[in-house]
Formats: C-alpha cells, sequence, structure tokens
C-alpha cells in the first residue's frame, strides 16, 4: 500500500494565505505533482540511495543507480528544471522564485529528491550563471548537458589560505598568455567535484591584480575537470560525513591551461556573477531547510506518540514540556517560511538586487530555525537521534554548514546592521521633535508631565 501523506491537506492547499494569490493553478497543480513525488518515491528511495553508495574508491568513482530511476519517473511526470525563474529565463520549466521555493520545500525532505528533478546544488546556481551570463557557445557546451542531468558541476570560489568570506581576497592566479590563460592556485569546499558526473568547475581567480578596482580584479572561468593540471587532494568531511558521492573537494592547479572562451562574461567581472548567482540559491537552501523541519517535526511527533516509549509511566506528548516543543516548532517553521517567501516574492517583482534585506533574512533565519526544530526532535528521541537510526542527525550536520556557507551569518547581519542603522539620525530628529511636540501640547493643556513613558 502507498504510504498515506501524512499532512492532512495537500501541499497547494497548505500555501501561506498571503501568497495564494500569486502561485499559478499550473504550478499549484505541480507542487501537489512534486509532493506526491517526494513523500511516495523519494524519501522511500533515499534507504535505496544510502545502500548503494560504492566503499573505498568506488565512493567516488560510482553513483547510486537508482537517482536514473528517480529521474526518468520524474522528467515523465515534467517534474523537471522547475528553479530557473520565468521572468529571467527561458530555459527552465516556466515557474516564478515563489511558486519553484514552495516545490523547494517539499524536495528538501529527502536526500535524493532535488537530484531527482534536476534541482540539485550547486548546479541549479551554476546554470543559472552560464544562462544569465555566458555565450551562445558556451550555452551549448555545457548549459545544455547540465540542464538535462546527464552531467554534474561544481564552484569553486573558497581557498583554504585565505579568508574567503570576503572574495575580493581571492588568490588563484589567472595570467594571460596568448590566447590563453595559465590557472594557479588551491581551492577548497568546492562541492560536487568529487561526483564522477561533474564535468565542468566554474572557477573564480584573481585576472586583473592591477585594476584599481578591487571588485573588477576578479573572473570567472568555465573548466573542464580533467583539465591537466588540476587535482583533487582530498575530500572533506562534514562532522564526519563526507556526503558522498557529491562530497567537498580540496583542489589543486597547476599551470592549468584555459582558452579565452572560457571567460564568463568578461574579464573583470567575476564579483557581478557571483553576486547575481547568490540571490535565488539562498531562497532554494532556505526552502528545503524549512523542508527539512518540518521532516524534523514529523518525526518528533512519531517519536512523542510512539506508545512502546513510555518514560516514567507517560507517553512523551503527556509529558508538559514536549507540547510545547511541538507548539514552538510549528510556529517557528511557520514564521520562518513567510520570511523566506516574502523574499523570493520581492525577487519576483523586480530581481535579487532589489531584494537584498529579504534574502539576507531569510537566509540568517532560516537555518537558525531549522536546527531549533532538528535538536528538539533529536532530543525527543534521546540516543538514538543521534546516531545513523534517524535521518535527524545528518540533517543537523547539513544545515549547520549553511550557517557558513554563501557567506557566514555575520557578513549579513553585520550589512543589514549597518544599513538599519542608517536610520540613526533620522530617528534622533523624529524623537527630539515628539519630545518638543510633547512639551508644547503640556504648555497648551496647562498640565505638567507626570512621567515620560
Ligand atoms: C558544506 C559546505 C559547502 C561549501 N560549498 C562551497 C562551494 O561549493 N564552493 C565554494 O567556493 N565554497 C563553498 N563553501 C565555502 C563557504 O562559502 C565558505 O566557508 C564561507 O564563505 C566562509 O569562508 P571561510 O571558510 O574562508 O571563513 P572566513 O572568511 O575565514 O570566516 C571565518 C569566520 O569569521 C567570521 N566573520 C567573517 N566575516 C565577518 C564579519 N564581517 N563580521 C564578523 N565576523 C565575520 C564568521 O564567523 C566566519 O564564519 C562551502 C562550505 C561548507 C561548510
Amino acid at each position: 500500500m502507498a504510504a498515506s501523506n501524512s499532512q492532512a491537506k495537500a501541499a497547494s492547499e497548505r500555501i501561506p494565505i498571503l501568497a495564494q494569490a500569486h502561485v499559478s493553478d499550473r504550478a499549484k497543480k505541480t507542487l501537489d505533482l512534486v509532493e506526491n513525488f517526494v513523500e511516495q518515491e523519494c524519501i522511500p528511495s533515499d534507504l535505496v540511495y544510502f545502500s548503494q553508495l560504492g566503499e573505498g574508491p568506488a565512493r567516488w568513482s560510482t553513483y547510486p543507480s537508482v537517482v536514473d530511476d528517480l529521474k526518468a519517473k520524474a522528467k515523465k511526470l515534467g517534474l523537471w528544471n522547475m528553479f530557473l525563474p520565468k521572468n529571467h529565463f527561458k530555459e527552465g520549466a516556466g515557474f516564478s522564485n515563489l511558486e519553484y521555493g514552495l516545490m523547494a520545500e517539499c524536495l528538501g525532505k529527502s536526500r535524493v529528491a532535488s537530484e531527482a528533478v534536476n534541482c540539485a546544488a550547486p548546479d541549479t546556481g551554476n546554470m543559472e550563471v552560464i544562462a544569465k551570463y555566458g555565450n551562445e557557445a558556451q550555452k551549448k557546451e555545457w548549459l545544455g548537458p547540465l540542464l538535462d542531468g546527464s552531467i554534474r558541476s561544481a564552484f569553486l570560489m573558497t581557498e583554504p589560505d585565505i579568508a574567503s568570506s570576503d572574495a575580493t581576497n581571492i588568490q588563484l592566479t589567472m595570467k594571460k598568455q596568448g590566447d590563453h590563460w595559465i590557472l594557479n592556485g588551491s581551492k577548497w569546499w568546492s562541492s560536487g567535484a568529487g561526483d564522477p558526473r561533474c564535468k565542468i568547475y566554474l572557477v573564480m581567480g584573481k585576472s586583473s591584480p592591477s585594476n584599481s578596482n578591487v571588485y573588477r580584479q576578479q573572473s570567472v572561468m568555465l573548466v573542464p575537470a580533467n583539465t591537466p593540471g588540476i587535482k583533487i587532494e582530498r575530500m572533506l568531511s562534514v562532522y564526519g560525513y563526507d556526503d558522498a558521492p557529491h562530497g567537498h573537494g580540496h583542489i589543486t592547479f597547476t599551470n592549468v591551461r584555459v582558452p579565452d572562451s572560457a571567460m564568463v562574461l568578461g574579464e573583470g567581472r567575476g564579483f557581478e556573477i557571483i553576486q547575481g548567482r547568490l540571490g535565488p540559491g539562498r531562497i532554494h537552501h532556505a526552502m528545503r531547510s524549512i523542508g527539512a523541519a518540518e521532516k524534523a517535526l514529523d518525526f518528533m511527533l512519531s517519536r512523542i506518540n510512539d506508545p512502546k516509549k513510555k518514560p516514567f509511566g507517560k507517553q512523551l506528548n503527556e509529558h508538559g514540556v514536549i507540547l510545547e516543543w511541538v507548539a514552538k516548532s510549528r510556529l517557528e517553521i511557520d514564521a520562518a517560511r513567510l520570511i523566506v517567501l516574502n523574499a523570493a516574492m520581492k525577487i519576483d517583482a523586480g530581481d535579487a538586487k532589489g531584494a537584498l534585506l529579504e534574502i539576507a533574512e531569510a537566509k540568517v533565519m532560516v537555518p537558525r530555525v531549522a536546527l531549533d526544530v532538528i535538536d528538539r526532535a533529536v532530543q525527543a528521541f534521546g540516543a538514538m537521534g543521534v546516531c545513523q537510526d534517524t535521518p535527524l542527525a545528518n540533517m543537523w550536520a547539513n544545515i549547520r554548514t549553511l550557517r557558513i556557507a554563501d557567506g557566514p551569518d555575520e557578513v549579513h547581519l553585520q550589512q543589514m546592521g549597518r544599513n538599519e542603522n542608517k536610520r540613526g539620525k533620522a530617528v534622533i530628529a523624529k524623537i527630539q521633535w515628539q519630545k518638543q511636540e510633547g512639551e508644547r501640547l503640556l504648555k497648551q493643556y496647562g498640565v505638567s508631565a507626570k512621567s515620560r513613558l
């Protein structure tokens, strides 16, 4: 018997009221298809996925075949490339950021779901870069196979010897030699580089160190993963998980020679590209994290209602504090979802640049909420919560990294604080004026001030 959906209502009926009018009927239909595909096909296949992972060297030279079966099913259902927003790209499935955001929440509940519908990071951001900034030849060579799901990709910006949250520090050198560029340096946290299907790296390096504008010294180039001189030195772990076969590579570049035609958008345009890349991607991560938080809450409910587990003679749901965890989790997830959907709608109404504050709010808030919810679920499971017998521990490790990846929280908070603080002088003037006006009114009414509330 197929598992019934744990939610009483379909996903399209659970869209927050604020967003409902902005979601088309086609998107609602697709959203319900995505939810069913994730709940009925992908989540059960997660078990197979982890069992099919190779051991030893095969861990990085093979990938679980169940993914290909799911991709074939997803394509048949028309669930493919939903992430490319309709107002900017003709290549995608024609949904808005808001509509895809709702779908991404469903995808966040399963390890394989995003890849199964060709909406997995970092390919999504990389496809957006090539679609937005690539020329026709670059699109033909790389975007076509990526959109088709026949290859995968990685984005190489972060370096081991510098503080990479400030991309002006990037050191990998790109030196012009005739009609080629020679790349030397080292990158790490290159997510996806471990996958045998990863064929193309988007590499950010310093191409123009003498440019007086520090934001015009970097370029992004499309570098085939098998170019001579590129070496994956090792794969990094995340709280002990290797995330195979995707993984996070530490890669060196030694005299790597790439032609002029590999340059994206133009020399010195790297900053522009990374800034354009990160907006919608942050919404995707945030909505997948909301999905993970919902899944953690489902797990918490399953445990606290398990009749076999009765500490001190009562089921967990009868212990007062536990229902408070459930209530807090519901409250926080629902509030966080609205923050993300608001950011998605703001991007849809203009572009990511016009929604910087809303994107930063979502980027900072959602992982914190998801981590709190997952942590409560772990606690409800006792020792079982920290081991491999539930998805909770792995989910916590994944989402914890979002407070660092794509720019640490502090960078976003500092920017938000700086912008908010710009109101400082105006606020002083307003409060000053209100005080003076109060004094004037006191006189007018012939009373003296009893308090300064
Ligand atoms: C799982 C995972 C996947 C990743 N995938 C990729 C990838 O695919 N491609 C890629 O290029 N990179 C990737 N990264 C790297 C990630 O983007 C960087 O780690 C991040 O930008 C921070 O850079 P850093 O590690 O050099 O830390 P640093 O820049 O050295 O920062 C260290 C700490 O300093 C503090 N800090 C920094 N700036 C400020 C500030 N302005 N105010 C106050 N405190 C501050 C923060 O607490 C920060 O965490 C990934 C990272 C992880 C963990």
